[in-house]
């Protein structure tokens, strides 16, 4: 019964990407990180709060005619550190893997501490410890300034 369930909300595109297990609620800021604001053309569509057995409720994308970029899978991570990435060709899940969020962010997001260093003008690079995953808590290397995940969601 699992199987065709997800058979029918996943596999109906020809090329592109399919993102899987996105934390539930969460579909419409993953295309914000992505850029998708329907109005760039891109043939998208969503599942949002549908049953699924490990999480309970997911939510899903598919993009049509677009493979995500390694960058892009790194963004997601921060807010659907459960979710895959499903790459498909002619009908055919060419790869799939889970994002991976790793212990340590840099260079994606910058410090909402106005006064933290990596916000002055030497060259720094933001770096920021992963201190919870799922809600994602990012602890800043140089001032200690937490963010969360509204926090971080303002950014993109
Ligand atoms: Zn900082």
């Amino acid at each position: 019964m699992m199987q065709q369930r997800q058979e029918l909300y996943v596999k109906k595109i020809k090329d592109g990407t399919v993102i899987d297990h996105i934390t539930p609620g969460f579909a419409l800021d993953v295309l914000r990180i992505l850029g998708i604001n329907g109005k760039s053309g891109e043939v998208v569509s969503t599942a949002i709060n549908v049953e699924s057995r490990h999480l309970h409720h997911k939510d899903i994308v598919k993009i049509q005619d677009r493979e995500l970029k390694p960058g892009e899978v790194d963004k997601i991570a921060l807010i659907a550190p459960n979710a895959t990435i499903n790459i498909i060709r002619n009908f055919e899940v060419a790869s799939k893997k889970v994002v991976e969020l790793p212990s340590t962010i840099r260079g994606i997001i910058t410090c909402d501490n106005p006064s933290c260093v990596s916000n002055s003008r030497e060259p720094v690079e933001p770096d920021f410890a992963v201190d919870g995953r799922e809600p994602i808590r990012l602890r800043c290397h140089y001032c200690g300034h937490v963010m969360e995940r509204e926090d971080i969601l303002k950014q993109f």
